[in-house]
């Protein structure tokens, strides 16, 4: 199999952390990274993605044989479930590396939470990535306020409090929403509450720009 994850590694440490002499250290396995590497290691995936030039790691059957005893996820997600936010390939990873809940509008429900606080606390996944999107179907119907079948409206009381502030800017609504189930999960979490004041776990944020691929990070 191709040592691709080590070639990421690398990649980010010669990057973003230290001159040469990381370059040529053995990579850490991903179990080892801080939050900080973490969430460098997504961005570096995504920056491969949207410039083209992916690697799509981790997506054969040897991968897959390798994580069917164990899972290590690197990071966890809170995504939406449209269509166009496949989040592995949006970050460039694959089998094993991303713990992922997608919910439409991506927004912290109580079994959300608990998805996630299981990726964080058992499974050890070191960045809590909550990725909003650019067009996102639920966000707008939120702002607009339009009427609804079944139970699509439930999620209408989670988007609310980023609708208010945005005035009817659905961008603006986007990035708000994000900030807000960001602090969601950090203020009503106790363990996650505890593993980021641990310096286990940090909780970060992005909007995904369809047009592009790029994420841009949402600051909280
Ligand atoms: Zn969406």
């Amino acid at each position: 199999m191709p040592d691709l994850t080590r070639r990421s590694l690398l990649a980010v440490a010669g990057g973003l952390v230290a001159g040469p002499a990381l370059v040529h250290a053995a990579p850490p396995r991903p179990a080892d990274l801080s939050p900080a590497e973490a969430l460098a290691l997504l961005f570096a995936g995504n920056a491969r993605f949207a410039a083209g030039t992916p690697t799509s790691p981790h997506r054969d059957l040897a991968r897959l044989k390798e994580v069917a005893p164990l899972q290590k996820p690197f990071a966890a997600f809170l995504g939406c479930a449209d269509s166009r936010v496949p989040v592995e390939i949006v970050f460039d990873q694959g089998f094993g590396d991303l713990f992922v809940t997608r919910i439409a509008g991506n927004v912290s429900t109580p079994e959300i939470t608990g998805s996630l606080e299981f990726g964080a606390e058992i499974l050890g996944a070191k960045v809590l990535f909550v990725l909003g999107h650019t067009n996102c179907g639920a966000v707008t119907a939120a702002v607009k306020g339009v009427e609804v079948p079944g139970q699509i409206s439930s999620l209408f009381y989670h988007i609310r409090p980023a609708v208010r502030v945005a005035k009817g800017d659905v961008p603006a609504a986007v990035r708000e929403n994000v900030r807000n189930q960001m602090d969601v999960l950090r203020e009503s979490s106790p363990v996650l509450a505890r593993l980021v004041r641990a310096g286990k776990l940090v909780v970060a944020g992005g909007v995904y720009d369809l047009a592009t691929g790029r994420v841009t990070p949402v600051e909280s």
